[in-house]
């Protein structure tokens, strides 16, 4: 191509999406993104590169950002059957955009490469893809992948920026749309190795443009010469519908091809207990066996059905001190154990399975110095990643613990060894091992590790071949857990603590995407003046989620109305405990649109008020049937219809088979309670259990 000839354009059609890129002497514009099904533009007025590449040199160390629209020696367009490529070239770096196809679903699946030949530079991290999208008015929403899944609206007059390391707690998937009631767009990296990646959403009010980025730290970051090449593809596509439709591609996507989707049976997870699979309810407290068995024992006895516990601070060190050194136990911890699990209660102790203090012996350094430093986790300059947790030695100043690289033999040794003991020695059920997935991977630096420099997939993979030695080591009816719901690590957990599901807005992708492969269990049950409308809230959208109800102290048996509520969501889970653990997730029924709502103060970080609508809802399929759930959190007796689209599953709404199930019992219903207005008693959870006939 010539670079003194007027710039060219080139159209793209994928389906219903058509691209047009602008090709000038010195770069490559994507000046359009329209839905022509709708004659509509997507891209926000103000144009922004299709990607930037930070580049730094190995000597001085001084950054260059290049950008896709300027600066370069040559730039060309390729046309091929149903793909494309865009290029970019100067004298030592040559970029790649090879766009595939998909006429069927309007989407295009991009791969994006750099080749460096300058050996005094090195790729530091490179953003693809990078996308303004145009205010979409009124019915605009945003749907990021934090906690369970969060729908914004308004976005576009609004200042808004969230920001997250993948994988970890508030970007647990690699998926983001926007969309209105006509038209949006699916954005995602489709990466089947979970590499580290930042994924941004950032509205910009005086543009009416909310901007999608994904930001990839390179591997092997800091050496000259280092190519890039994005892990998987970045995938554009056309959205017709929502939230829960942005979830099914990725689903769709996810199954056949991510390296952390584990493997299902008929009845769910193969490698997960029963037990845990039809646990539906937990208990958490801290303290010697003394202090609380007899606590969880009365829980356990009020619920009537199994539960778990997760046992904080059966050690004899501090919390947050002096970590890996959890043995000796605290008196009474083995005969506890074997009590609890005598009464029905399923044990499973803390450990933290990423820190190791730096003064692990009271205020002395034990070991940290002597066996842990080689270890762990290091920046480019050598210095040791450390964190705090507001945790203090016995001097006051704050325990400072060393984050360890889990690609390290020495580490993944140190966890399957407490693991094991906990296990062989003190019979426990179970094992949480926080922060695994809680956590973004740390770019390790640390040359002795073994692993590429920096970005890439090696950090989630260090835990993989960590937790997969332990699921090997110990017997199948046992099993492990960890903090949060980072997706990378489904394969190897059998529950995630949803804990930071917390958020107004919060709807549940996670669940409708990984239904099945994982069990997700507890919320943050805490205090205040509005401590009873929340936990009927936390309680009610945990039933409809799908998730096992509580992470509770065990003492709310002792508050009546609390305590009635939250047994009633158990009891009433537990009839249908094989939907959430052998079936499927479907759209979530929607109910009149004058629905009143409810709000509480869920005192997540302070003060946090959380608004959800009054009956919370949900749905759920296993083989031919279906259960639609309703819980009433507030105070009142709400009246309205049913939205749900029973046809979709070759349900004939007039003539099908409907059960009312509550946590007393079950009756045979008129299938016209969904066709006609319903009451949803206050404070009442019920099901609906419907079958053609
Ligand atoms: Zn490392």
């Amino acid at each position: 191509m010539m670079y003194d000839q007027p710039p060219a354009i080139t159209i793209i059609q994928a389906g219903e999406m058509k691209l047009s890129f602008e090709c000038t002497s010195d770069g490559i514009v994507l000046l359009s993104f329209m839905d022509t099904a709708l004659d509509c533009e997507l891209m926000a007025s103000q144009i922004l590169p299709l990607f930037s590449i930070k580049m730094r040199n190995v000597e001085t160390k001084e950054e260059t950002h290049l950008t896709a629209d300027t600066g370069w020696k040559s730039t060309s367009i390729e046309k091929g059957d149903n793909s494309f490529s865009l290029i970019w070239e100067m004298d030592k770096l040559d970029v790649r955009l090879h766009g595939k196809i998909d006429n069927a679903n309007s989407s295009i699946y991009w791969n994006f490469e750099i080749e460096n030949k300058d050996k005094d530079m090195s790729i530091w991290s490179a953003i693809f893809p990078q996308i303004g999208i145009a205010d979409l008015s009124d019915d605009g929403c945003v749907f990021f992948p934090r906690g369970p899944g969060e729908v914004q609206k308004g976005l576009w007059d609004r200042d808004f920026r969230h920001q997250g390391v993948y994988p970890e707690p508030w970007t647990v998937m690699q998926f983001v749309s926007a969309y209105n009631r006509q038209t949006g767009l699916y954005i995602a990296t489709h990466d089947p190795n979970a590499s580290t990646k930042t994924i941004s959403i950032e509205s910009r009010t005086n543009e009416k443009s909310v901007v999608f980025t994904f930001e990839h730290p390179a591997e092997n970051m800091g050496v000259g010469g280092n190519n890039f090449e994005l892990s998987g593809h970045a995938v554009w596509q056309l959205l017709r519908g929502d939230w829960f439709d942005s979830a099914m591609i990725y689903k769709n996507w996810l199954k056949e091809n991510a390296r952390w989707y584990p493997k299902l049976g008929k009845n769910g997870r193969t490698d997960t207990p029963d037990w845990m699979k039809e646990l539906c309810v937990w208990a958490t407290t801290s303290g010697n066996a003394e202090q609380l068995v007899p606590k969880v024992k009365q829980f356990a006895e009020f619920l009537g059905v199994p539960v778990g516990f997760h046992w904080y601070n059966w050690h004899q060190i501090p919390f947050d001190n002096d970590y890996p050194h959890y043995f000796p136990v605290t008196d009474g911890f083995a005969d506890g154990v074997q009590e609890l699990q005598k009464s029905g209660v399923y044990v499973m102790p803390y450990i933290n399975g990423r820190l190791w203090d730096t003064r692990d012996k009271g205020t002395e350094d034990y070991q940290f110095t002597s066996v842990a430093l080689p270890s762990a986790t290091k920046d480019e300059n050598g210095e040791i990643y450390t964190e705090s947790y507001g945790s203090v030695e016995s001097d006051g100043s704050p325990v400072k613990f060393g984050v360890m690289c889990p690609t390290t033999e020495l580490w993944q040794t140190k966890i399957r060894d407490i693991c094991l003991r906990l296990i062989d020695e003190y019979k426990v059920n179970a094992v949480y091992i926080d922060q695994i997935s809680a956590m973004s991977p740390r770019l390790c630096m640390d040359k002795t590790h073994g692993h590429p420099l920096g970005g890439g997939h090696w950090w989630v993979e260090g835990y993989w071949e960590m937790l997969q030695s332990i699921r090997d080591a110990i017997p199948k009816d046992r099993m492990l857990t960890s903090e949060c719901n980072a997706e990378a690590y489904t394969k190897w957990l059998d529950g995630y603590l949803s804990w930071t599901w917390q958020y107004d807005g919060q709807v549940p992708a996670f669940p409708a995407v990984y239904a099945g492969a994982i069990q997700n269990f507890g919320r943050a049950y805490r205090g205040g003046e509005t401590a009873d409308i929340a936990l009927k809230m936390k309680a009610g959208q945990q039933l409809v989620f799908g998730e096992q109800i509580g992470w509770i102290d065990p003492s709310i048996i002792n508050q009546k109305e609390n305590a009635d509520f939250f047994r009633q969501v158990v009891r009433l889970r537990y009839k249908l405990r094989e939907y959430f653990y052998a079936g499927e997730m479907l759209r979530p029924p929607s109910l009149t649109d004058n629905m009143p709502n409810v709000k509480a103060d869920w005192q997540w970080a302070g003060e946090w008020w959380v608004t959800t609508d009054s009956v919370l809802t949900g749905a759920w399929k296993l083989e031919d049937s279906i259960v639609l759930i309703f819980v009433n959190v507030s105070d009142n007796d709400v009246i309205s219809e049913v939205n749900f689209d029973l046809a979709k599953y070759g349900i004939n709404v007039n003539t099908c088979e409907l059960k009312s199930i509550t946590a007393d019992g079950e009756s045979q219903a008129d299938s016209s309670l969904i066709t006609n207005e319903t009451t949803f008693f206050a404070h009442q959870a019920v099901a609906w259990k419907i079958k053609a006939k």
